[in-house]
């Protein structure tokens, strides 16, 4: 296969080539499972403080070659970032990003539609150092125009939003946060860099979980966040004060999942849509949130800014109530019951929408009062045609009583 010179390969080959061994007759980093870089004699160890920057091995919790690997690669997904750092899960990305970020008296923005733990950090942890949340509609940018203030020092957005599943006009949000001399962070767990550059759409910081699609097979929790050089360099200094580090076995078992990342959502994407147009036929269901289906509110913007999806999806039951929502989850088989998501087997996760929106209404304007009842599922790796087998016998022995 030829290759021009000038083109820079795509994420998916990226996928393959980044954080690959410095050692070129091995193809995966070794996975160095060291706190204590050793030096030689006294004249090497003060040298060795030269050696304290990035990629670098100088001691444990700055970075052993398997974690700067991993970061690497990550970096290499994501147009526009200067470096990545790591943490131990998704939610010490958000607060770790978060932190390199507001100091007491700031204001920041929040999504109405974020991760639920985003919320509660803006509500507890930062409101105790000083912060002051507001919560917004991001689909109403009138409202979020008039949010802001001269304290508002950041803005949070979440893209589609968690469980509910809006798709915002991020490219729009984020100009209107530079404006105003706003830093834009996005959680950016559902599409990953393959499916939404988020820099290049106009975010400073894009925080992923990596315990999602990047882990990839249910067995690791590992967040990062990306930045351009700025935000990179205030990421990393926050990180290294709060001691964050991942452990080397833990990224090694990332960068394996990285490999096949693009494949699994090709294919869980693929699964979702299809499930998804099914469910939209079914007259248990009221509404399919999915933004990859056309005839989604949030279709257009989702064909216009995603370069891909993935296989989470949620749907709202049509006159059920929470009883018959248990006995529709309770019947699956392939499914299994519980939070996370991104791994390579179904999930079903029913949730209330009431409790964690503070600005954007549920059920959404338009719906009937009863519409109020979903259910997310995360689609794996299984057959389609057995994943709605599976669908349609709960369905069943949902209204079987
Ligand atoms: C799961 C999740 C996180 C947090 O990741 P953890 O690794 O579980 O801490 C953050 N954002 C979104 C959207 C998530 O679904």
């Amino acid at each position: 296969m030829s290759k021009h010179e000038s083109n820079e390969p795509t994420p998916a080959t990226r996928l393959v080539t980044g954080g690959r061994s410095p050692d070129p007759r091995v193809v995966n980093p070794p996975v160095y499972r060291a706190s204590t870089h050793l030096y030689a004699d006294c004249a090497a160890l003060r040298a060795g403080v030269k050696s304290n920057t990035d990629g670098n091995f100088f001691y444990g919790r700055r970075g052993s070659p398997t974690q700067w690997a991993l970061a690497e690669a990550l970096t290499g997904l994501e147009p526009g970032a200067h470096g990545t750092v790591l943490y131990p899960s998704g939610v010490a990305a958000i607060a770790g990003a978060l932190l390199a970020v507001v100091k007491p008296g700031d204001v920041l923005l929040v999504a109405d539609n974020s991760y639920d733990p985003s919320r509660s950090m803006a509500k507890g942890l930062l409101k105790r150092l000083g912060v002051e949340a507001r919560f917004f509609d991001p689909l109403d940018h009138r409202a979020y125009r008039a949010a802001f203030c001269d304290r508002t020092k950041a803005v949070w957005l979440e893209n589609p939003g968690s469980l509910t599943m809006e798709v915002c006009d991020i490219p729009a949000l984020a100009a209107e946060a530079r404006e105003r001399g706003a830093v834009s962070l996005i959680d950016n767990t559902w599409a990953t860099a393959l499916g939404f550059p988020a820099l290049q759409h106009g975010c400073d910081i894009a925080v992923q979980a990596l315990t999602k699609h990047v882990g990839g097979h249910s067995d690791l929790m590992m967040g990062s966040a990306s930045a351009g050089e700025r935000w990179y360099r205030a990421l990393r200094r926050t990180a290294q004060d709060l001691g964050h580090v991942v452990s080397p076995d833990d990224a090694a078992l990332a960068l394996r999942g990285l490999r096949t990342m693009q494949l699994r959502l090709d294919r869980t994407t693929g699964t979702a849509l299809a499930l998804a147009g099914w469910l939209a036929a079914r007259p248990e269901v009221a509404h399919v949130l999915c933004p990859m289906l056309p005839g989604d509110p949030g279709h257009s913007l989702w064909q216009r800014d995603f370069t891909g999806g993935c296989g989470l999806f949620s749907f709202v039951l049509a006159g059920r109530d929470d009883a018959a929502r248990c006995r529709l989850v309770d019947a699956l088989e392939l499914f299994g019951i519980g939070y996370s998501w991104g791994g390579f087997e179904s999930l079903a996760l029913p949730f209330d929408v009431e409790p964690v929106r503070a600005a954007m209404d549920w059920p959404r304007p338009g719906w009937q009062d009863s519409d109020r009842y979903a259910i997310r599922l995360s689609i794996g790796l299984e057959d389609p045609v057995d994943l709605i087998a599976d669908l349609e016998q709960a369905f069943a022995a949902m209204d079987n009583r």
